[in-house]
This record gives structure tokens, C-alpha cells and sequence, in this order.
């Protein structure tokens, strides 16, 4: 924490990335999580079966549907969904403590978790979508990633189009044409939303002693 930081408590922020799957929301958010010290990701609960290369409580934490039920049952999740034919669920009480100890949390969820969140979360949330510059080259990222089936990357491509119905309930929007374009819009956006007068716990101390300080 730098000293400014220090004397200037502010609450952290959630914010939501989120976009139809090979839009290249993951480089994003590994290049934030790198430059930004005060940041850290949720890792969501799945029921899905790990990929080639994922790590358990760092990708996701992989559970059965009994663990995930009963976690529902608990209230530990602050949002949970049905994505494809899996169940995903962001964990409540990493993210409140983050949040308490000002640092920013980022969030890969998709628009139905961005929504509860909403409901959930309002005033803390930045909710932020990106969008490929073209249904071609999504397909392409898709294929190039060769993790998933054929049948699985059908199924994605088939839900990109409903996920990208679901832009305008989204802060911000994106076209990830050139990264390095979109990593300098992200950074703007969150500088700005940093500076959010609501986030800035400091400032009402400050204002009372400016004006009885006189
Ligand atoms: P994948 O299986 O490719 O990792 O993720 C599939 C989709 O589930 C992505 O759109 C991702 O954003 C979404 N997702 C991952 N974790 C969560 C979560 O905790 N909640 C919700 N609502 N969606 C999630």
C-alpha cells in the first residue's frame, strides 16, 4: 500500500469483466491482476471438470453438484448460476474481505452473475464488457485455445450471441481489436472509477476538520 493509499482509506471496487468466451477477457484480466498490486480475482466454485493447465482455488474451486447445493443452502455464494450445462458460483466472504481492506476485486462471470451482482452489490460494482471485433475471429480464438470439443466449441459459438444480447446492461463496452488498445481503455476506466467520490472513506473526515479547522 503506498503512503497516500495509507492515509486515504477508500473501499475497494468489484468489477466485472465480462464477454462471450474468446474475446480474450482472461489476457485482460491476468495483464490488470499483473499491474495492480491492490487487485485480486474471485475464484468462483465449479461443478465442471478441470482443464489441461487449471489449478485448484486458483482457477476455480472444482466441486461436485452436492458440494455446490449445499453451499447454496449455506448463503455462501454472492451469485451463482447454470452456465452451459455446469454450475458456477462466486464465493461471498473472500470478496466482502477484500472489499473491507480496500483492495479491488475482478470478477469472470458471465451477464447472469453481472446481474445479481447488481442486485447484490450495486454502488460497489464496475461492470465492464468486451466484445470480439468480429463473430470470425471469435471462432478463431476458440479454435486456436483447442482445449474444448468441436461440440463444446459449437455450443459456445451458438451462446455468444445470446451472451452479447446482454451489452447495454454493462457500464462500459469494449471491442478487443488490438490488446494493447484495450488494456490503456481499461486502465482509464478503473483510474476514474478509483477516484469515485463514494469509495473515498477519507474524504468526509477531511472535509469536517477543512471546514472546523478554519
Ligand atoms: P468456463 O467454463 O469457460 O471457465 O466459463 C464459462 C462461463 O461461466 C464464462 O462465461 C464465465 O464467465 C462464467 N462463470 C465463471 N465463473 C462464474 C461464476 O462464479 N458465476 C457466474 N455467474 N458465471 C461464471
Amino acid at each position: 500500500m503506498s503512503n497516500k493509499s495509507a492515509k486515504r482509506p477508500r473501499r475497494g471496487m468489484m468489477i466485472v469483466l465480462s464477454s462471450p468466451s474468446g474475446a480474450g477477457k482472461s489476457t485482460l484480466t491476468r495483464m490488470l491482476l499483473k499491474e495492480n498490486d491492490n487487485m485480486m480475482m474471485s475464484v468462483s466454485a465449479t461443478t465442471r471438470h478441470a482443464r489441461n493447465g487449471e489449478t485448484e482455488g486458483i482457477d476455480y474451486y472444482f466441486v461436485s453438484k452436492d458440494e455446490f447445493v449445499d453451499m447454496i443452502e449455506k448463503q455462501e455464494f454472492l451469485e451463482h448460476a447454470k452456465v452451459f450445462d455446469h454450475y458456477y458460483g462466486t464465493p461471498r466472504r473472500p470478496v466482502e474481505n477484500a472489499l473491507n481492506d480496500g483492495k479491488d476485486v475482478i470478477f469472470d462471470i458471465d451477464w447472469q452473475g453481472a446481474q445479481q451482482l447488481t442486485q447484490a452489490a450495486g454502488d460497489d460494482l464496475v461492470k465492464i464488457f468486451i466484445l470480439p471485433p468480429n463473430m470470425r475471429e471469435l471462432e478463431s480464438r476458440l479454435k486456436t485455445r483447442a482445449q474444448d470439443s468441436e461440440a463444446v466449441i459449437a455450443k459456445r459459438m451458438a451462446k455468444s450471441e445470446s451472451e452479447i444480447s446482454h451489452w447495454a446492461e454493462y457500464d462500459y463496452v469494449l471491442v478487443n481489436d488490438k490488446l494493447e488498445d484495450a488494456i490503456e481503455e481499461l486502465r482509464t476506466i478503473l483510474a476514474a472509477e478509483h477516484n469515485r467520490r463514494r469509495r473515498q472513506l477519507w474524504l468526509g473526515p477531511f472535509v469536517k476538520q477543512l471546514i472546523e479547522g478554519r
